[in-house]
């Protein structure tokens, strides 16, 4: 049996509300392999959460940071803190996203330039502004991996501005993969059907998205949190050398199917 062993790397992991946060269920993963992690939070209410959920790793546990992801002072106060420990890192995890709730309860048509524009600037421009930091401090043959949502190529009613945000995460991914394939660093988004998180419940309808998605997936089920956290562990690993750019979808094969009938 082929297992992967990150003993080691260094992953900053960014975006962990709680146990049940897909960050969460990537960095298990990363941690349970043998990395050391970086972790960075929103605000101060996050810390006490994160020291309790993190404890039972010890000393893989390198840092817990504040970090505001639309705020520049933030993101330079946490590099400049991972820098000042000597740490070079292997691994990015992006898994951040916000958008004003009036943007998912009024139509799309509606959409304000500001709920587009804190939309785009936490949920996509932070990945940009995040990789370029992380760049400078990463290790040759790196790997960053994002969150997204397969609304950012079809219509879901309610996700509106969110899989516009979504569209430009991927995009993004694919220039970073440019910009960073000649250090032999990876850029890849994971996108898994809808998983009742903090930030998922919010989405108007959300309950019936989980139904749906199950009901016409190839797989006739749900992707778990352990299904999504293998496949960033897989594209953090060396197993995943030559892949890209790439949108790889965890959702039980709901996105191939272009049509579906009730059984
Ligand atoms: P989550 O547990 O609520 O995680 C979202 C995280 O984003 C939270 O930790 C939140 O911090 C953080 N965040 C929001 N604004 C921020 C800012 N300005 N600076 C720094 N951090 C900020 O929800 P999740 O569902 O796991 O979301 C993680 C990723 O998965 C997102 O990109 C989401 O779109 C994606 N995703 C989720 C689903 C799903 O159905 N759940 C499906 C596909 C993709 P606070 O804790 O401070 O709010």
């Amino acid at each position: 049996m082929v297992s992967i062993d990150l003993t080691g790397k260094v992953a900053l992991i960014a975006g962990v509300q709680n146990s049940y946060s897909l960050g969460w269920a990537a960095a298990k993963k990363v941690l349970e392999a043998g990395a050391s992690c970086i972790f960075s939070y929103q605000g101060e209410r996050n810390q006490p959460v994160l020291e309790k959920l993190t404890a039972e790793y010890g000393a893989q546990i390198l840092l817990l940071e504040q970090c505001d992801v639309s705020v520049d002072a933030d993101l330079d106060r946490l590099f400049a803190a991972i820098d000042a420990k000597g740490i070079q890192l292997d691994y990015l995890m992006h898994a951040i996203a916000f958008t004003p709730r009036e943007t998912q309860e009024n139509p799309f048509l509606e959409t304000s330039r500001d709920g587009w524009r804190i939309a785009l600037d936490i949920s996509a421009y932070s990945l940009v502004a995040l990789s370029g930091r992380a760049a400078k401090l990463m290790n040759d043959n790196g790997s960053i991996v994002a969150l997204t949502y397969f609304a950012s190529e079809k219509v879901v009613p309610k996700y509106n501005v969110m899989g516009v945000a979504k569209a430009a995460l991927e995009a993004s991914a694919r220039y970073l993969a440019y910009d960073l394939g000649t250090r032999g660093i990876r850029v890849n988004c994971v996108s898994p059907g809808p998983m009742r998180t903090v930030a998922a419940k919010s989405i108007p309808g959300f309950s019936q998205m989980m139904d749906k998605t199950a009901s016409v997936a190839a797989m006739k089920k749900n992707a778990s949190f352990d299904d999504v956290g293998n496949m960033c562990l897989f594209l953090f690993s060396p197993m995943s050398n030559a892949t890209t750019g790439e949108t790889i979808y965890v959702d039980g094969g709901y996105s191939v199917m272009g049509m579906s009938f009730e059984s």
